[in-house]
C-alpha cells in the first residue's frame, strides 16, 4: 500500500475542496495527473483563478503595514516561522504545514484584547455563504485545524468578499469595495466534522486505487474529465446527455440501477416530458422534430428591418471603469447585422479600443444611429442584451427612452430551440448558438477565427487595453474581435435563413 506520509505529496485547501467535491478525481489528481489535466484549462477557468489572486492582493489594502510571506507552497513555511518570531501586527500567505496538511492562510491579523489571531479568507465573490457545510466554512475550519496544531491560537474567522452593491468612481475605495464577514460560529460549529474529513481523506488518498465512482448518477455536466475511464461502459452520447437529467432523479437512478445507458435501451420513454421528451424522440428517429407552425407563428411576428445584434462584455473582480461594479458586465463591443424586407444585409460594428473616461457614451450614440427602433432587435439569450442596454440607460438617461423601446421589442431567437419547436438530438438538449449553428448551419465555423469563443474575446480585450501591449498586437486583436463578434450576428441570420426555409 502507498502510505500518503511516506510520499512527498501534501494535502492542501485546495485539495480539501476538491475532496468534497469528489474523492475519486482528487485521488486521480494526486496518483494519475495525466488522466486528471487531459483538459487544459479554458480562458474562463483561468479568469477565475486570476481574479481570485487580484481580490486576495486588493484585499490586503485592508490591513495596511502587513508582512506579505513572498514564498509559496512548503518553501513559506520555513519564512512564516521566521516573520511570526519578529510579531507582526498582520501577515498575508502565512505557510503552515501540520503532519501532511498544508495552507497558506490570505490573512492572519493579531487581536491584542483576545489574545488570538484573526484569520480571514479573501473569496472573489459577490456573497459569503454560512450553510454548514458549505466550502466558504468550511476551507475556513481546515486553516484553522492546522494553522492551530502549529501552535497559534485562531480567536475570530472570517471571510473578506466583494460588496456587490459597490460602484466604482475615480480610485478603489477598498474599504468599501470589500465586506468582512464573520462566521467564527459556524467555524467552530463545522470544525470537529472537518477533523473527521481530513482523517478520512489522508486515509483514501493513501489508498494504492482510486475507489467508487458517482458519477453514473449525475448528468453530463458534473462529471469530471476522467469518466470515460472509469466508465468505458457508458456510450458518447448517453442517458446522461438527457437535458437536465440529473433533476429527474427517480428516473434516471433507476436506467443507472438497471444498466440502461444508451438511450436505445430506454424503456419507458412514456415517462420524459417537456425538452428530455423531444431530445429522446429526435434521437430515435434519427432525424430534427420541427414544429413548422410554432416556428411560423414566432418568425411572423417579427418587424422589418431585422437587427440582429450581439454585444461583448468585460467584467472583473476588482472594477476597472467608473460606473461599474464587481463582476459587472462593461459593453465593450457590439455586432449588428441589418436585415431589409427585400433580403438586403447591411453590417455595423463598434469596438471600443481605449476605455477611458466615459467610453459608454459614444458606444450607445452609435448604437442609436445604426439602430431602427421601429423594427425587431434579435439576440440569443436576449437577457444578456436586454441587462447591459439597461445598464446603458441606468448610466445615460437621456437614452432611456430608446432603450426601452428597443428592449421591449427585442426578440430571442433562442427561443425556437429552448422552447423545442427545433430539436436536434446533436443539440443534446442544449439551446447555445455554439451547439445549434455546426448543427443548422454547418459551413459557418469559428474554427478559422483568431477569437472563437465568448471567454477568449474577453481575455484578448483585456490585453488589447492594456498600455504593455505593442500597436501591432492592438491592431490584430481589434481585428480578431471584431470578426468574432461579426460571426455572432451573422450566425443568427444564417439560422434565421435556415429556419425560413423550413416554414
Ligand atoms: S466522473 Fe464524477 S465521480 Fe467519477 S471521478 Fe469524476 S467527478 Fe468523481
Amino acid at each position: 500500500m502507498q502510505l500518503l506520509h511516506k510520499t512527498d505529496m501534501h494535502i492542501t485547501k485546495t485539495d480539501y475542496l476538491e475532496y468534497t467535491f469528489c474523492r475519486k478525481n482528487l485521488w486521480f489528481m494526486k496518483h494519475k495527473p495525466e488522466l486528471f489535466n487531459d483538459k487544459e484549462l479554458s480562458e474562463f477557468e483561468k479568469k477565475i483563478i486570476e481574479e481570485g489572486n487580484l481580490a486576495d492582493e486588493a484585499a490586503r489594502n485592508l490591513f495596511p503595514g502587513g508582512e506579505l510571506i513572498e514564498l509559496v507552497g512548503m518553501r513559506g513555511v520555513g519564512q512564516t516561522k521566521n516573520v511570526l518570531a519578529m510579531k507582526p501586527k498582520t501577515l498575508f500567505q502565512g505557510a503552515f504545514l501540520s503532519d501532511v496538511f498544508f495552507v497558506q492562510a490570505d490573512v492572519l491579523h493579531w487581536n491584542e484584547p483576545l489574545n488570538g489571531w484573526e484569520l480571514y479568507e479573501v473569496k472573489a465573490t459577490n456573497d459569503v455563504k454560512r450553510e454548514i457545510p458549505h466550502h466558504h466554512v468550511n476551507d475556513l475550519a481546515f486553516q484553522k485545524l492546522v494553522i492551530e496544531s502549529g501552535g497559534l491560537k485562531i480567536v475570530k474567522a472570517g471571510v473578506i468578499h466583494l460588496n456587490s452593491e459597490y460602484r466604482q468612481k475615480g480610485e478603489v475605495d477598498y474599504d468599501e469595495l470589500f465586506i468582512v464577514a464573520d462566521l467564527t460560529d459556524e467555524v467552530l460549529a463545522s470544525e470537529d466534522a472537518v477533523r473527521e474529513e481530513m482523517d478520512e481523506m489522508k486515509a483514501y488518498l493513501s489508498g494504492a486505487e482510486e475507489r467508487g465512482c458517482d458519477c453514473l448518477y449525475r448528468g453530463r455536466n458534473a462529471q469530471c474529465t476522467t469518466f470515460t475511464h472509469s466508465h468505458p461502459e457508458v456510450p458518447e452520447y448517453s442517458v446522461h446527455d438527457i437535458n437536465r437529467i440529473g433533476g429527474s432523479k427517480k428516473l434516471f437512478y433507476d436506467w443507472i440501477d438497471r444498466g440502461i445507458y444508451a438511450l436505445e435501451d430506454i424503456d419507458n420513454p412514456e415517462k420524459l416530458k417537456g425538452a428530455k421528451k423531444a431530445q429522446h424522440q429526435a434521437y430515435m428517429a434519427g432525424k430534427p422534430l420541427i414544429d413548422h407552425e410554432g416556428i411560423t407563428e414566432l418568425l411572423g411576428e417579427l418587424v422589418f428591418p431585422l437587427q440582429f445584434f450581439d454585444y461583448e462584455g468585460y467584467s472583473s473582480a476588482i472594477p476597472r471603469f467608473d460606473g461599474f461594479g464587481a463582476y459587472e458586465q462593461v459593453p465593450f463591443q457590439y455586432s449588428l447585422h441589418t436585415m431589409r424586407e427585400d433580403g438586403e444585409i447591411e453590417h455595423r460594428e463598434y469596438l471600443v479600443t481605449d476605455p477611458v473616461g466615459d467610453f459608454t457614451r459614444p458606444l450607445l450614440e452609435r448604437m442609436r444611429e445604426d439602430m431602427d427602433p421601429n423594427g425587431t432587435v434579435i439576440s440569443w439569450y436576449s437577457t444578456y442584451e436586454k441587462q447591459r442596454n439597461a445598464k446603458l440607460a441606468e448610466l445615460h438617461p437621456e437614452h432611456a427612452e430608446f432603450i426601452e423601446t428597443i428592449n421591449e421589442g427585442m426578440f430571442d431567437l433562442m427561443t425556437i430551440f429552448s422552447k423545442n419547436y427545433y430539436v436536434d438530438a446533436a443539440f443534446k438538449g442544449s439551446a447555445s448558438i455554439k451547439r445549434v449553428l455546426p448543427v443548422v448551419v454547418p459551413h459557418l465555423t469559428y474554427k478559422a477565427l483568431g477569437i472563437q469563443k465568448g471567454d477568449q474575446a474577453i481575455e484578448r480585450w483585456e490585453k488589447m487595453i492594456s498600455p504593455e501591449t505593442s500597436q501591432k498586437e492592438k491592431d490584430q486583436i481589434a481585428s480578431d474581435l471584431l470578426e468574432y463578434c461579426k460571426l455572432d450576428t451573422f450566425a443568427m441570420v444564417a439560422i434565421y435563413q435556415f429556419l425560413l426555409k423550413l416554414i
